[in-house]
């Protein structure tokens, strides 16, 4: 490669930032807690996807610091040839028993568990039927998969039977897949309908649960419980990167998914296996879900205080159901000014634009989190109200 040959790249990152969509990555000091360290100051943390505050709960760290002590750090091989260690038997018995499913398979990421599923359950000939706005992985395993992907409007049942309708005649598997909770707006999925119309026209049903995981449902249970449609939707996907606090994926469902899963998932036979200190992380995260419903009750309480607080003061807070607040600004040059002058002000929450959104709808998104304060809610409502109306978002 010459240099000549990545020169478009200049043009393209020139271009990036003119548009306002060029990401500035911050680097954090500090644990990830309710407050974190950034560039040597002290801000309050609105952007993490920590919502029971466990990413640095005492238990947590100590089970990953005995599971190392005793097991090693890494599992040196995929969980089909030798990377299966006890722990992670342990972690799906436990989330299995946890999500009140028939049974469970972990894998690296929550991005990789989507990889892994779509994939391995359709083919060329199939036809898969995704909402408009689900998650990028979902996307890309919908490609990766090679069967024809339908997009339905955004949760449109009535465009989702439309089209259903029209490849009713169609010889192949069929798939309807959505997120549970749409991760930049914060709406929940109509899953009992999707279900009954799974059901009409001999569809699979595929749910994304990443925020909907230890947030949704009784004691964070997920979408699934929410709804109480136990046994009615065949996969339940999820993610230990949120409110567990930790990385790794989950699929959750019928025994018999899980076992073709076992047997020809790509990332689960061709990616080395969770690491020994996650898998011990993600057992004690789920033992304190089970033993408590506490911080999911917090999280609670501190969304809908914040969301009230944020409507009160005259932003636009969006179609959010749950403890996801975007914050509508429209112009993504707009969205960065904002999100720089709260840095300034003490608080740290990322300015979101294209592709993350769709042109036009830059957002600053803040995740609520049970590890918040009251003081903490305040401190960070008085930084927003100042840099509204100093930028005229509100009056
Ligand atoms: C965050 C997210 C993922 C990815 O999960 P990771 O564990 O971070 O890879 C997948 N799907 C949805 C809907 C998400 O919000």
């Amino acid at each position: 490669m010459r240099d000549a040959d990545v020169q478009w790249l200049e043009g393209e990152l020139a271009r990036l930032k003119e548009e306002g969509l060029y990401t500035s990555i911050r680097t954090i000091e500090s644990p990830i807690d309710a407050w974190v360290v950034i560039e040597g100051r002290r801000v309050l943390n609105f952007c993490s996807n920590n919502y029971l505050g466990l990413a640095n709960h005492p238990r947590l760290r100590r089970a990953a610091q005995e599971a190392i002590d005793r097991y090693g750090v890494g599992p040196a091989a995929v969980r089909t040839i030798a990377g299966t260690l006890s722990l992670h038997v342990e972690l799906e018995r436990r989330l299995a028993e946890f999500k009140r499913a028939e049974a469970c398979i972990t894998f690296q990421s929550g991005f990789k568990a989507n990889l892994a599923t779509i994939p391995a359950l359709m083919g060329r000939g199939d036809v898969i039927f995704s909402d408009a706005l689900n998650h990028a992985s979902i996307i890309d395993a919908c490609r990766l998969s090679r069967a024809t992907v339908v997009r339905y409007d955004h949760i449109d049942m009535a465009d989702l039977r439309r089209k259903l309708a029209e490849h009713a005649q169609e010889a192949g598997r069929k798939l309807i897949v959505t997120d549970g909770v749409f991760s930049m707006d914060g709406d929940i999925a109509p899953l009992p309908e999707i279900v009954a119309l799974a059901q009409e026209f001999g569809c699979i049903t595929l749910v994304d649960d990443a925020h909907g995981e230890g947030v949704l449902g009784e004691g964070g249970r997920g979408i699934v419980d929410h709804f109480h449609l136990h046994g009615q939707v065949d996969i339940e996907v999820g993610t230990m990167s949120k409110a567990f606090g930790v990385v790794g994926g989950m699929v959750c469902g019928k025994a018999i998914v899980v076992e073709w899963l076992r047997q020809r998932a790509r990332p689960f036979l061709f990616s080395s296996a969770m690491t020994v200190p996650d898998v011990a992380a993600c057992i004690e995260a789920t033992r304190i879900l089970q033993e408590s419903q506490e911080r999911v009750e917090r999280l609670w309480a501190n969304a809908r205080s914040f969301r009230a607080e944020m409507q009160r003061l005259g932003f636009d807070t969006g179609q959010s159901q749950t403890p996801i607040v975007p914050v509508m600004l429209g112009s993504a040059p707009l969205a960065q000014e904002f999100s720089r002058r709260l840095f300034q002000e003490g608080v740290f929450a990322q300015a979101i634009g294209y592709p993350t959104v769709p042109r036009g709808q830059a957002r600053i998104r803040v995740m609520n989190s049970a590890a918040h304060s009251q003081e903490d809610l305040e401190f960070g409502l008085a930084a927003f109200a100042k840099v509204g109306r100093a930028l005229g978002v509100i009056h």
